[in-house]
């Protein structure tokens, strides 16, 4: 349920009918707006007449929301959501440029990498330290030295880092270190994982689930946000389907739709959608286009030797010129980048 407040209701009348809320046995999220005050009230609120709300003097309306969704939804936070990721703001207009390797391998490589990417203008570094692979006998990740790695990295360029965590066990150095905390597709219903994520008030990027729906996806990140971490941004990477040609089917629908039902940045991973390096160009544009908040590029600068996903990454000058590209379009649609 969404309490609406009349424009212009003062502090101490906001307070009140956030009070008469609580007496109801409900929590309150509040949003002011620029033009709204908006009191999402959260709870078994089935049981709940709206009149109790109506007819208070600072009202507006009243209204229930059908999805079980609450936080998330863009009813209750009717502006875009900004998320600050160390200083680098994603949503409401400004994009996630995120790019590097699909695993971090060495620091000679990830500096290496980092630096070319910056200097076309990327603003974050991905890298996997820990790597969810299918197979146990595949390369599993640097782990924690791997991290370290990443953090050189930030020091010689000044990118935040973007890296998956895949064990609640390691959260507290993750919240140390990381700028921007990874959930991986595989994990999104790890529900443990996503309640842990409370404990940090660092970003996550919360990808979506091989085969989950959009209302899946939503709650994963209600999981999240319940937990008391606001900062979620949502990456789109691509669903399995019957199609095995590409690696996944890039869902472009998704930002449309994330934007419809939530006030949460989208952000596009076009190298694992396609699994192809030759796709990465023509989705990511068509991504740009279509509204998204961001994309996540895997680049690296000996694609054929590398350890992981070498096949889906574009080499560093490919990724400079596809940038270029990319900015025509961001200015057609109003867009900076
Ligand atoms: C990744 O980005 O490194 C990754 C493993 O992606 P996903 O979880 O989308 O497969
Ligand atoms: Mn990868």
């Amino acid at each position: 349920m969404i309490i609406v407040l009349k424009p212009r209701t003062s502090e101490e009348n906001v307070r009140r009918v956030e009070n008469l809320v609580r007496s109801k046995g409900l929590e309150v999220h509040t949003v002011i707006g620029e033009d709204l005050t908006i009191i999402g009230c959260i709870g078994d609120t089935v049981r709940i007449d709206p009149r109790l709300f109506e007819v208070d003097k600072s009202v507006e309306k009243v209204m229930h929301v059908q999805e079980p969704y609450k936080l998330v939804n863009r009813a209750f936070h009717p502006e875009d959501t900004i998320v600050d990721v160390s200083g680098v703001k994603v949503g409401g207009g400004h994009m996630a440029l995120i790019a590097g390797p699909c695993s971090v391998e060495s620091e000679e490589q990830v500096i290496a990498i980092a630096k070319e990417v910056k200097a076309y203008g990327a603003n974050m570094l991905r890298g996997g330290a820990f790597k969810p692979r299918t197979s146990p006998y595949s390369f599993q990740g640097m782990g924690l030295s791997g991290l370290d790695i990443l953090c050189k990295a930030k020091e010689a360029t000044g990118l935040p880092i973007v890296t998956e965590l895949m064990s609640a066990d390691y959260l507290d150095i993750f919240d140390e270190k990381v700028d921007l905390i990874q959930i991986g597709a595989r994990n999104m219903q790890n529900f443990d994982l996503l309640k842990q994520l409370g404990r940090t008030k660092r970003p996550i990027l919360l990808k979506r689930g091989l085969n989950a729906t959009y209302e899946e996806w939503m709650m994963s990140a209600e999981y999240i946000m319940a937990s008391g971490n606001q900062n979620v941004i949502l990456c789109e990477r691509g669903m399995r389907t019957f199609e095995s040609y590409t690696r996944n089917t890039l869902d472009l629908q998704a930002i449309p739709v994330t934007r419809r039902l939530s006030h949460l940045p989208i952000v596009i991973d076009p190298s694992h959608a396609g699994g192809k390096w030759w796709l990465v160009d023509s989705m990511a544009k068509a991504s740009i286009a279509a509204g998204a908040d961001g994309l996540m590029i895997e680049v690296h600068n000996n694609p054929e030797c590398a350890l992981c996903d070498g096949g889906q990454s574009l080499k560093p000058v490919k990724y400079g010129k596809l940038l270029g590209e990319l900015r025509q379009i961001a200015k057609v649609i109003g867009k900076e980048m």
